[in-house]
């Protein structure tokens, strides 16, 4: 049992205005694991005030290279602590320990030093003209994480916030905060100065509202919900202050009639049901040319086959439960739905067999699905893949745009310009061309309702740099 009773603030372990409290449970036992205290807006204004002291005193003055020697020291605390951040998340969120390790624990780790690097190399001052055009610090920034990746999450706000010399107040997800709880032990480990980074743990209504609408934050960065990211929107733009959103997605990946269709298919497969489908930018639409729709179906249900179901903490676990039983419930609601609105059930369906306690959900594909049916455009954030057949590449770019989301995505073609020129025509952030690989320093984000704003890469970090020009 993981009990954090205080709060990492100002460089402290300090206590809580109120005795409340959050149970953390176990994805696959159901269990109770770990608890963290619950704050209050008492909370949250100790947690400013001392980000706020702590950027106009001293963070903000620091230069690029003394931010990077000090990422660097937060890496190498992460990296000692690996293990038990991937076992951590594992139980928490559910997510198979393998990935969990490599993942959930080991991309932070990467982010942060590629942070550092960032900020040894930038170039922050430049001229124009007779001006002087300098990139400043943002200030204060007021970062909320979601549970899905919850420590990739707060590295790619923490790491290019605090390179950037902005100081930060973090709300983790209260659905597997401990994992942060291990990143404030690594701040002390490491002695990282008081007040740069705090920590309030809590819920959206009551801890996240308070650090969004509280004076002396400078800006907010938020990923999680288009609901809660709506809200926070509506908060920040009311007082003028910038704030970046992560929003949630409906990603499509497009299999074109000449693509390496075994090969996209499985790859697609896959990827649609990363983290048991609770990935924002999943491949949870798969486009295939009509003709081809029942080799996909067949290509598709054989790759779920291989993909084991079971507990997070066994290394040959490629499925694990979802987060919560709140979530198994929504999921299982959306396959019923599909159902209902006609599609055809090609695997799965409901719950898992075989499993007493934990929320686990039997990995689902629907074939036949109508573009416009709920399951096509609701993101389900769970291990559902919807296949649909489409006719021309018009018709599967139109398709793959006719969501409110703009993601991710990707593209399959024997012909590399014909993948790109689909490529192009698809409005989200990111896409992926014949399966490229995930590439941490490229800018992630959102088209239309999946957000606003870029992280990682230098286009993440110049999220948390004002410009001003001098003329002389
Ligand atoms: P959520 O919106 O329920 O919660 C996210 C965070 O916001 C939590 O810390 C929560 O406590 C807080 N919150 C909720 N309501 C709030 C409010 N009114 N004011 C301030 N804070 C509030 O989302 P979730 O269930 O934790 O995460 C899943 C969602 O996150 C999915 O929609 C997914 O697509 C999205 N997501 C997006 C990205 C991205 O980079 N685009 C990455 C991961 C997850």
């Amino acid at each position: 049992m993981l009990a954090y009773p205080d709060f990492y603030i100002d460089g402290a372990w300090q206590r809580p205005a109120s005795t409340s409290a959050i149970d953390v449970r176990s994805a696959a036992t159901e269990d109770v694991i770990g608890r963290v205290a619950a704050g209050t807006a008492d909370d949250v204004d100790r947690a400013v005030r001392a980000a706020r002291r702590a950027c106009d005193t001293h963070w903000g003055h620091t230069t690029p290279g003394e931010r990077a020697d000090w990422l660097d020291r937060l890496a190498a605390g992460l990296k000692a602590r690996q293990a038990d951040v991937a076992r951590t998340i594992a139980m928490e969120v559910g997510c198979p320990i393998t990935m969990s390790t490599s993942v959930q624990a080991g991309l932070p780790i990467v982010v942060t030093q590629q942070f550092a690097e960032l900020a040894r190399t930038f170039v922050f001052e430049h001229e124009v003209g007779n001006s002087l055009i300098a990139r400043e610090p943002w200030g204060v920034v007021g970062a909320i994480t979601p549970w899905n990746y919850p420590l990739h999450q707060i590295m790619a706000k923490v790491a290019p916030a605090l390179a950037a010399g902005c100081t930060v107040v973090l709300k983790p997800s209260e659905i597997a905060p401990l994992n942060a709880c291990l990143l404030a032990e690594v701040c002390l480990e490491v002695g990282l100065p008081a007040g740069v980074l705090n920590i309030v743990h809590g819920t959206g209504p009551v801890v996240g509202e308070a650090l969004v609408t509280h004076p002396a934050i400078d800006m907010v960065s938020f990923t999680g919900s288009l609901l809660a990211g709506r809200r926070i929107g509506a908060l920040t733009g009311e007082r003028i202050v910038k704030c970046t959103l992560e929003l949630g997605g409906k990603s499509a990946c497009v299999i074109l009639d000449d693509a390496p269709f075994d090969k996209a298919v499985a790859h697609g497969v896959k990827n649609a049901m990363l983290n048991s489908g609770q990935t924002c930018s999943a491949w949870t639409r798969m486009l295939v040319p009509r003709a081809r729709r029942d080799d996909a179906v067949a290509l598709a249900s054989a790759t779920l086959q291989t993909l084991a179901l079971g507990d997070p903490l066994d290394p040959a676990t490629r499925l694990g439960p979802l987060v919560s039983a709140r979530q198994r419930e929504r999921v299982l609601g959306f396959i019923a739905r599909g159902r209902a609105e006609g599609a055809t059930l090609v695997a799965g369906g409901g719950a898992a067999e075989g499993f007493a306690r934990g929320h686990y959900v039997a990995p689902t594909i629907f074939a036949d699905v109508s573009p416009s049916s709920t399951v096509a455009q609701e993101e389900i954030f769970g291990p559902v893949l919807s296949i649909l057949s489409y006719d021309t590449d018009d018709d599967a770019v139109a398709i793959a745009n006719g969501t409110i989301y703009g993601l991710g995505g990707g593209v399959w073609s024997g012909d590399p310009g014909r993948a790109l020129r689909v490529a192009r025509r698809l409005r989200t952030g990111q896409v992926d061309i014949n399966g490229g690989r995930f590439n941490a320093r490229a800018p992630f984000g959102g088209y239309k309702m999946s957000g606003l704003g870029r992280e990682f890469g230098t286009h993440g970090f110049e999220e948390f740099l004002q410009v001003k020009a001098m003329q002389r």
